[in-house]
């Protein structure tokens, strides 16, 4: 295992994980949504995210950016990386199947939406968002360098924490009983634990 195989291993699962979504999203859109919560503190927080999981790595990797902060690569952890981007990409395939045009980028709620309590779902409330903290997590595992590594954990723990009691609530508006009826049997995205 050397830096340049971690980087590349790290790449090609990020263009997994693109080609994952685009179909979801093709087939979501064509679902109209009929309420957003989206607006200016949405836009930063999808922005802090996309910096710290896609644009800080990318440099790193295409460019050897920030060098000062490198530290030597220990093969273990890399492995371990590895396993962790399977994982995040198994959650990510699972948990839009199990979504379906239900699934948006930001906080909306579309037309004959539906609640989602079943296959990953039945697990945790948060199947995704678990998704993005193995991928997180594995980025922070595979690049050895401590900018770029853990810039994921920190960008998609802002996303993370500045958004997941928002939708919690819009989802109690919507659902009602319902999902306050879910909540009390799953955990966020740990199961069991959180
Ligand atoms: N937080 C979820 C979904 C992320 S996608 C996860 O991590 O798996 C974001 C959109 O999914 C939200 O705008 C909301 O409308 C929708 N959503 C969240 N939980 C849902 C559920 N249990 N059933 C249906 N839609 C849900």
């Amino acid at each position: 295992m050397t830096p340049t195989i971690a980087k590349i291993i790290w790449l090609a699962c990020a263009l997994i994980w693109f080609f994952l979504r685009f179909q979801p999203r093709q087939h979501s859109r064509k679902t109209p949504v009929s309420y957003s919560g989206r607006g200016p503190r949405e836009f930063v927080l999808l922005a802090i995210s996309l910096s710290g999981l896609g644009i800080v790595p990318c440099i790193y990797v295409a460019a050897h950016v920030p060098r000062f902060a490198d530290y030597p690569l220990i093969p273990a952890l890399s492995y371990l990386g590895i396993a962790v981007e399977l994982a995040s990409l198994w959650m990510f395939y699972r948990s839009h199947r199990d979504l379906g045009h239900n699934w948006s980028v930001s906080l909306d709620l579309r037309e004959r939406h539906t609640l989602v309590t079943t296959g990953v779902y039945a697990l945790v409330r948060h199947p995704m968002y678990a998704g993005f903290w193995l991928m997180a997590l594995g980025q922070a595992l595979l690049l050895p360098n401590w900018i770029a590594g853990p810039a994921g954990l920190v960008g998609f723990g802002v996303l993370f924490f500045g958004r997941v009691a928002r939708e919690e609530a819009m989802m109690i508006k919507a659902f009602g009983d319902e999902y306050r009826t879910y909540m009390r049997r799953t955990a966020r995205v740990v199961p069991w634990v959180y």
